[in-house]
């Protein structure tokens, strides 16, 4: 599969997130054009704000490594990451520090990414990772908009009722 066919997998994991209430961002690890992990955000969940997809995934990998009794860092040279926003400082610093193969990603994080937006996290590393930025990006950016325009459960009251009461007028 290429770029864009697991970027949709991952969109569908955004869509997942954005369902169960958490901030809609999906993340696969590919290796060997396997899916090794997925995951999407599951910060309100677990109320831990390190709980991101990228972090999630991360942890798939270790259990499965020591699950399969490899080295975890042979796993992630040759790992690439999929996913819908551009990990922010705190993702792509453990992306880097794990030194991934790829990291692609959909749009832009204006607010907290450290590939490129906010802070460029690859100066502080030795790494030979990748970055390709801009795939489906307009897709990515719908469901963060679906989310922060305030229909889900868990966003500030404030937004809610504004939601609801634009509903009404319908
Ligand atoms: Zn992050």
């Amino acid at each position: 599969m290429n770029n864009l066919s697991w970027m949709n997998v991952a969109l569908q994991k955004a869509n997942d997130s954005l369902k169960a209430g958490e901030v809609p961002v999906g993340c696969l690890f590919i290796y060997n054009n396997e899916i090794i992990a997925a995951g999407n955000n599951t910060v309100n969940k677990t109320r831990n704000a390190t709980r991101h997809a990228e972090l999630n995934c991360i942890d798939q990998v270790l259990e499965f490594c020591k699950k399969k009794n490899i080295s975890y860092r042979d796993i992630f040279h040759d790992m690439d990451i999929i996913v819908t926003v551009e990990p922010c400082i705190m993702c792509t610093s453990a992306l880097y520090q794990l030194q991934v193969r790829n990291i692609i990603y959909g749009c832009a994080n204006d607010r907290f990414g450290g590939c490129t937006s906010v802070f460029k996290v690859p100066k502080l590393y030795k790494s030979r990772t990748t970055i390709t930025g801009g795939i489906k990006s307009d897709e990515a950016m719908i469901l963060l908009k679906e989310f922060y325009k305030g229909t889900n459960p868990n966003a500030p009251e404030a937004k809610i009722k504004k939601s609801c009461k634009k509903d009404t007028n319908l």
